[in-house]
């Protein structure tokens, strides 16, 4: 223990407790934290009152004795007050100043009355161990607040310090040391070891103390934000649901209301009919069929809103997918015969059969080919290829076209009620088509095709 120079080891100490204090000073400024020049200004009384300590003998007594010892209590109480006021419990400065004059002057009896070594020394180290365990148990309370590991470390740091001094009263008693501050027994070296650990670990941990908030204050506030994003979104999801549900209504509506002047116009065409019959005038006989078959057909299809609004009155039945496919190519009829369109069917080798309602499954196809023929306005020749194919238990059926496809922005929207990129749309088409898909087991996407047009993919539960 020769090696062990005490007055250089308590200087050491005491500069190390005079410097970190001061960084984590530097540090916590700019975050405006009340209780850090309250810390750090017991850090730096609390090293004072080491490197006085040191220099006992070679300064004189009223500054190595009787002002180290004010300011060895003095600076873990002021620690310990700013650890209170973190906790919301700020200290009485009264008090304070009582406990630390009550402490110097005992001190000073016992050291200029009663001469007694034994005695100062015992009560020197019975208040050191009480303001470290006081400090220790501050920060385990901070510990259990925050369930902070930061001020964990900083109660183990104090409340071992503190043990390790109370030791030393009983080993100093038993002769194993002298009844010195500064003596060369291994329990002080250990002494010594533990209060440069304890200086680190404490001023680090104060500083982790207040990272671990702003790092909890910042994912706070990131989850505030999110529910928020989220609220705002749901809110949106409520809007346009409002706007189906009245668009439905809507709907609805008009479906009952046209039904009637439609039955007015079938009856009406059907009398005309009956007098040109009469007159034997066969002039208007073509014309009043087409108006017969037309007023037929809008009211099929006023029939088929109100039961796709309604969602009963389905029709299901067995479809071959090669004879769905003929009636899209029907469909196109006029377009592929003026050469303007150039359709590619490629069908699976074996027929391929869906369970499904064929009013609304044409209303699918109707509304993906018309949005395949506007995306390719511009192109010298329109191409469309559909193909039909088996995966699994699912039949699936593609539309590629020859447009210009979908940039991401649209990409991520198509589908969407009520989105839509033309002047003129509704936004309506591929949300009714996905909403009939998923009504038949079913599901319907688009996306882009290897070649940059537009693809389609309808997928369906196959039946035998
Ligand atoms: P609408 O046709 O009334 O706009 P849709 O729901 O059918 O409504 O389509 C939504 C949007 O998806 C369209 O406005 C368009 O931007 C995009 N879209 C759909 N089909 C195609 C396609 N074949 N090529 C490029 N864009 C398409």
């Amino acid at each position: 223990m020769n090696a062990l120079h005490l007055p250089t080891a308590y200087f050491i100490v005491g500069i190390l407790y005079l410097c970190m204090p001061l960084a984590v000073w530097v540090v916590l400024r700019k975050h405006g934290i009340a209780s850090n020049t309250l810390w750090c200004l017991g850090g730096l009384l609390f090293g004072l009152s080491l490197i006085l300590l040191g220099m006992r003998g070679q300064w004189p007594n009223a500054l190595t004795y009787h002002l180290a010892m004010g300011l060895l209590i003095l600076g873990p109480m002021l620690r310990a007050a700013a650890l209170r006021r973190e906790l919301g419990r700020p200290l009485r400065w009264v008090w304070l100043g009582l406990v630390v004059t009550v402490y110097v002057a005992v001190f000073a009896y016992l050291h200029d009355v009663v001469h007694s070594d034994s005695w100062r020394f015992t009560w020197a180290s019975l208040g050191a161990a009480a303001s470290f365990l006081w400090l220790g148990l501050l920060a385990r309370d901070l510990q259990m607040r925050e369930k902070s590991v930061s001020a964990q470390w900083v109660c183990v740091a104090y409340l071992l310090l503190s043990v390790l001094i109370i030791l030393r009263i009983p080993s100093v008693m038993g002769g194993l040391g002298q009844p010195k501050a500064m003596t060369s027994d291994p329990l002080s070296a250990v002494l010594i070891f533990w209060a440069v650990v304890t200086a680190i670990v404490s001023n680090i941990g104060f500083l982790g103390l207040f990272f671990e908030r702003l790092n909890r204050h910042a994912f706070e506030a990131a989850q505030m934000q999110a529910r928020q994003e989220e609220a705002l979104g749901l809110s949106e999801q409520i809007a346009q649901l409002d706007r189906r549900r009245s668009m439905g209504e809507m709907a609805a509506t008009l479906a009952h209301e046209l039904s009637q002047p439609l039955t007015n116009i079938y009856l009406i065409t059907d009398r005309i009919e009956t007098a040109q019959q009469q007159r034997q005038d066969d002039s208007l006989k073509v014309y009043l069929q087409d108006l017969h078959r037309n007023t037929q057909k809008a009211s099929d299809i006023l029939s088929r809103i109100r039961a796709f609004i309604e969602a009963k009155g389905r029709r299901f039945e067995r479809l071959e997918l090669q004879r769905v496919v003929a009636d899209v190519n029907a469909m196109l009829g006029d377009l592929t015969h003026h050469g303007t369109l150039a359709l590619q069917v490629t069908l699976p080798p074996q027929s391929l059969a869906v369970q499904a309602d064929p009013v609304q499954l044409s209303q699918i196809f109707m509304n993906v080919v018309r949005n395949a023929i506007q995306a390719t306005q511009g192109q010298a020749l329109r191409q469309l290829h559909i193909r039909v194919w088996q995966e699994g238990a699912m039949a699936h059926i593609s539309l590629t076209d020859n447009g210009p496809g979908l940039p991401d922005a649209v990409l991520s929207h198509a589908g969407t009620a009520f989105f839509t990129t033309k002047s003129d749309g509704l936004g309506m088409g591929l949300s009714i088509s996905k909403t009939i898909a998923q009504q038949h087991g079913g599901s319907l996407s688009i996306g882009n095709s290897s070649t940059g047009g537009a693809v389609v993919e309808l997928k369906l539960p196959v039946v035998a």
